[in-house]
């Protein structure tokens, strides 16, 4: 169950003035979340957006309760404040809606390649994604489980601009093929659900990490399979490194989570300060307000928008 919170529902004049923060619950929040929502929240100060929570359990072997408890427990111990939320895990007719839509079109097929066979019959790009050769198309598969729900993907040349990183021109066909909407499992896709979530949740700016940027250009032309032939804007932020490992912080690498930090009664200040100062947005390491913290984030973001 979702907590009460101020708001449940968008008001007309918002329409596409939203902004998400959008955590799965598949892992505590550790310090790269605190980093996204610092960013997030500072862009909806610049900017004047309405934000948005978003529970992003569409994995559902993965999402657990104590985890989006855990998400709100954290958010509110920092003193983020948000105008909406929601749950992907509550849209499924949503998401059925959307895929139907599709299928209408004939733009999804089922496919029964095992993942064993997708890594070995198909090439991978640089970082390591299969991109899919239709080796299942033609063979009318049902769209139903065990079967994989793939769209079909044109090489088509999507254009778009990150509002810090610059121009972009990529093509989805060879960035990952035709791509998966809903799993063997029956599971919506991260790549499916996100794009619905913002369209139906009028997301005009996402802002997220730089290791999701490959996932955009996938991401505007599915949109505009389904019928938004203007994409929101985007900013990729850069990410946080373990200095030990030199990985990205992150749930696998079990990186120290926030939750931990508030259980050894550290204070969300210094937790605050510790980011700035890794940020270089501060001279000397000192505990610092939420609301100081999102303001020395706006003037960054100002920073990049003014250099484009
Ligand atoms: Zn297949």
């Amino acid at each position: 169950m979702l907590k009460p919170n101020k708001a449940h529902h968008f008001r007309d004049d918002f329409m596409t003035h939203n902004i998400r923060f959008a955590p799965s619950p598949t892992g505590y929040l550790h310090e790269g979340h605190l980093l996204s929502a610092l960013y997030v929240w500072a862009m909806a100060k610049l900017k004047n957006y309405h934000i948005h929570l978003r529970i992003e359990d569409h994995d559902l072997s993965r999402a657990r309760n104590e985890y989006i408890d855990s998400i709100y427990e954290d958010l509110e111990w920092f003193g983020f404040e948000w105008d909406s939320e929601s749950k992907q895990s509550d849209r499924h007719e949503i998401y059925e809606t959307a895929l139907k839509k599709l299928n209408k079109e004939n733009l999804i097929y089922g496919c029964h390649c095992s993942r064993k066979s997708l890594s070995m019959e198909n090439p991978s790009s640089p970082d390591g994604e299969v991109i899919y050769q239709k080796h299942c198309l033609n063979k009318a598969l049902p769209i139903t489980s065990p079967n994989t729900i793939r769209l079909k993907v044109e090489s088509t040349l999507i254009q778009w601009n990150d509002l810090r990183l610059g121009f972009f021109e990529e093509n989805p066909a060879l960035q990952c093929g035709d791509f998966a909407l809903k799993d063997r499992l029956g599971q919506w896709t991260y790549q499916f659900a996100v794009v619905i979530d913002d369209m139906e949740e009028n997301i005009g700016m996402i802002v997220r990490g730089e290791d999701l940027r490959n996932s955009t250009a996938r991401q505007i032309l599915l949109m505009s399979l389904l019928g938004k032939t203007t994409p929101p804007l985007y900013f990729h932020h850069s990410l946080l490194y373990d200095p030990q490992t030199g990985l990205k912080l992150s749930k696998r690498q079990q990186s120290q989570s926030l939750r931990a930090e508030r259980m050894n009664a550290i204070a969300p200040e210094e937790i605050l300060g510790r980011l700035c100062f890794k940020q270089h947005l501060i001279k000397n390491k000192c505990s610092i307000s939420l609301n100081d913290a999102i303001l020395l984030f706006s003037k960054q973001i100002e920073g990049y928008l003014q250099q484009k």
